[in-house]
């Protein structure tokens, strides 16, 4: 399995792209960066969006992807979770914050179809299965299990200590790799607590409910202002598990 981390930062600065996993040319986890990490080419190829949740940094390039493609692309699909859905109508497709490309250019024939999923629901695009798992942020939010033919990866998406993910996780052996969010600096603890982030010393905790020996796991979703910080104290823990993901890198499994 390849996956094309196409963003993988926690926020927004120059040469930073936010959540977006290219798992095939036109399957997606997140859009943060969709169109800001993707060449128009690679845009034009895109069916399929899993959106984690609706907070903006994993939603930002929908708009953008919608402005590019409207007169090239018949239709793109988006699932997530009902919740989710919902909030994406009301909040962002809504003709004041962004025009309603879930009715443009017509209501029969929009640019995006929104699809409702269940969690911990097997959903297949060719070799490639995608199974969300509901995780603890301050909205409703999946991680999700990518699974083909040879192997298994765990995307936690943005979340806190969590419980269900893991526990799902055990019953996979062929689990080759973890990408796990991490947000904040351990002196931030109070901020991540109440928006549902890890920092390096929650996540040291967390260990517990889900590492394997010999499985990396990959962390993401630094916010930029507190990087060095972050890396600094993620290499205090002196694990070899732990590895920094980057923009644009090419991960195989
Ligand atoms: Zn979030
Ligand atoms: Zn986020």
């Amino acid at each position: 399995m390849q996956i094309h981390v196409v963003g993988c930062d926690g926020g927004v600065a120059p040469g930073k792209q936010t959540t977006c996993f290219q798992l095939s040319e036109s399957l997606c986890i997140d859009a943060g960066s969709v169109c800001g990490g993707l060449d128009f080419n690679a845009q034009r190829k895109i069916r399929d969006i899993f959106v984690s949740h609706s907070h903006l940094d994993h939603i930002r390039d929908l708009g953008f992807l919608a402005d590019n493609m409207l007169t090239e692309t018949s239709r793109i699909n988006l699932h997530a979770l009902p919740e989710v859905n919902r909030l994406l109508k009301q909040h962002f497709f809504n003709n004041s914050i962004w025009p309603d490309f879930t009715r443009i250019p017509s209501p029969q024939n929009p640019f995006y179809v929104l699809h409702d999923i269940e969690a911990e629901t097997r959903y297949r695009f060719g070799e490639i299965s995608v199974l969300a798992v509901r995780v603890d942020h301050v909205v409703p939010s999946t991680g999700f299990i990518i699974e083909d033919r040879n192997s298994a990866v765990v995307i936690s998406g943005d979340t806190g200590p969590t419980t269900r993910l893991w526990q799902v996780c055990k019953a996979y052996e062929n689990i080759r790799g973890f990408l796990v969010e991490l947000a904040f600096p351990n002196a931030l603890q109070e901020i991540a607590d109440a928006s549902k982030h890890f920092t390096p010393a929650t996540l040291q905790k967390e260990l517990a409910k889900f590492a394997r020996k010999d499985t990396p796991i990959a962390l993401y979703h630094i916010k930029p202002k507190f990087a060095e910080q972050i890396r600094a104290e993620i290499a205090a823990l002196d694990n070899p598990a732990f590895r920094f993901l980057r923009n644009g890198e090419r991960l195989q499994f």
